[in-house]
């Protein structure tokens, strides 16, 4: 922790977005955010919209420039609640990626929410186990539903769980899907998600 209070005396925290000293994300800044008017499916619950340039910065940040301190605050900027009994699954990355990357965000969003909302987090359950073409080269919701397909598995029992996946953003809504499609066919009791931007 003293590393972190360091850095903070040496470089007061700024907003990321207006530079104005202070927080990293301020309070004129944060409630400002647009939020999303739609979701692909009715259990995805996203925070903010993706539409939102701001947003899409801040979420490339956490994703590529290691600032995870930018997640919380996007956390407490939106009020929700989550069902004491509830378990995080963190959509996983493919592990290459997760290999080239260092980490996967999602895991880090599921954490600080984990901590946030005091409920438990498992990355040990769900896998994705082939890697397969990339999203961005592919063009339509069609191509991208049929190219997540049977792209999850289990390693160990979801009976009776109800699980919150976690994932940063969701476009069409397809990995979610799919990933929910085999906890359900698992016995999960409820499957949600939830995701910072749509
Ligand atoms: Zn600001």
């Amino acid at each position: 922790m003293w590393t972190i209070k360091l850095i903070n005396i040496i470089f007061p925290p700024s907003c990321f977005i207006c530079k104005k000293e202070g927080k990293n994300l301020c309070d004129d800044c944060l409630p400002s955010f647009k939020k999303p008017v739609d979701s692909p499916y009715l259990y995805i619950h996203s925070l903010y919209s993706f539409k939102d340039k701001r947003v899409k910065d801040i979420i490339h940040a956490i994703k590529y420039h290691h600032r995870r301190d930018l997640i919380l605050p996007l956390i407490r900027g939106y009020k929700f609640s989550i069902p004491p009994d509830s378990i995080l699954i963190p959509i996983p990355m493919p592990t290459l990626r997760k290999y080239m990357r260092g980490y996967n965000q999602a895991e880090l969003i599921a954490k600080e929410i984990s901590k946030e909302k005091n409920v438990s987090t498992r990355s040990d359950i769900l896998i994705r186990f082939k890697n397969k073409k990339r999203q961005v080269t592919t063009k339509t919701r069609g191509e991208r539903i049929k190219n997540q397909k049977n792209s999850f598995d289990l390693k160990s029992s979801v009976a009776d769980m109800n699980i919150i996946l976690i994932d940063d953003v969701t476009t069409t809504g397809a990995t979610l899907d799919e990933a929910r499609k085999v906890l359900l066919k698992n016995g999960a009791r409820s499957v949600n998600a939830i995701t910072l931007a749509h």
